[in-house]
């Protein structure tokens, strides 16, 4: 394998172009009308490496929203807070087979498959402690402080477009609650949304990755969360239902803890090593980043990353 010590920027950007014109195969979400508006062909590259060393290429700049990413961070919150096994009784440890947006189990077992698929994330933003708006605020604090970035905020546009139109997952809070996992009013909906309207960039998520790839300690070296257990915990997770459906040939094909968003975000922790964070809007049909995995791919094949 060659030394990941020689990834540089030269390295990514050649990884990019080479996958740059995937955005003409895929589609940008537009099932939130906001999201629509995003630029197809932007595309953003970064890596963060031994001693949280940063390499970007590409629209470093470009912001986009976190969308289902923001699952990891709410997931460490609430087991920080409540314990595994409590979260873990109201919900799955299964892989995802199906889509984002399915209802199962919770119309069999009555709870959710997993924490990553929208209604086990859904529940556990509402186990999260504290009215109205706080569970969200800690959740924007958290990734704040895992990005070392104050400025980040979330996209009141898109957090509107998607409060608007997002009657599934509605339905699933309310299926949920019915089921007796949910106790709160929808407040704890809207906190879903927002977490999910965060705005970040490649070089966020490749910090993010980073924090879960070492145990939770910061791309700095700060260890205030350091917790093997909770990054082994969501780093499981992300290999088996990161990827929504797509998730156990993702591990086939690349075998390192992963999780996608439909903002086109891809987090990658690589663990003990290194974070990756992709970005190109342009979506496959399980909404997951088409250029953004296939640089993934390519990174991984020319560095021996995979963890299998
Ligand atoms: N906000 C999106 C939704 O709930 C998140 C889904 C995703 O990124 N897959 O539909």
């Amino acid at each position: 394998a060659v030394d990941i010590s020689t990834i540089s920027e030269k390295t990514l950007s050649s990884i990019l172009e080479q996958n740059r014109t995937y955005y003409t195969q895929g589609k940008v979400a537009d099932y939130i009308p906001e999201l629509g508006k995003m630029d197809a062909n932007a595309i953003a590259f970064s890596v963060v490496g031994k001693n949280g060393k940063v390499f970007n290429t590409g629209d470093v700049h470009k912001k986009f929203t976190m969308q289902s990413i923001s699952k990891i961070i709410a997931l460490m919150i609430a087991v920080n807070e409540k314990g595994e096994a409590n979260v873990f009784d109201k919900m799955g440890y299964f892989g995802s087979d199906k889509p984002f947006n399915h209802f199962s189990n919770l119309e069999t077992t009555g709870k959710p498959l997993n924490p990553m698929m929208n209604a086990g994330a859904i529940l556990t933003t509402s186990l999260i402690s504290g009215e109205g708006e706080k569970p969200f605020l800690k959740i924007l604090d958290m990734v704040r402080y895992i990005t070392k970035n104050q400025a980040l905020d979330y996209n009141k546009s898109v957090y509107e477009s998607e409060k608007s139109t997002g009657h599934r997952n509605r339905g699933m809070f309310y299926l949920m609650k019915n089921n007796g996992l949910i106790s709160g009013n929808e407040d704890q909906l809207d906190n879903y949304f927002k977490q999910c309207s965060i705005e970040l960039t490649a070089e966020d998520l490749a910090k993010i990755g980073y924090f879960f790839a070492n145990q939770c300690v910061r791309f700095d070296g700060d260890s205030t969360y350091k917790n093997v257990e909770v990054a082994r915990l969501v780093e499981s997770q992300m290999l088996t239902a990161g990827m929504y459906e797509f998730s156990g040939e993702y591990s086939r094909m690349v075998g390192l803890p992963s999780k996608s968003g439909v903002g086109g975000g891809i987090t990658v922790s690589v663990p003990g090593k290194m974070g990756i964070g992709v970005f190109s809007p342009s979506l496959d049909q399980h909404g997951n980043s088409l250029a953004g995995y296939h640089m993934i791919l390519d990174l991984v094949k020319q560095y021996n990353l995979s963890l299998f």
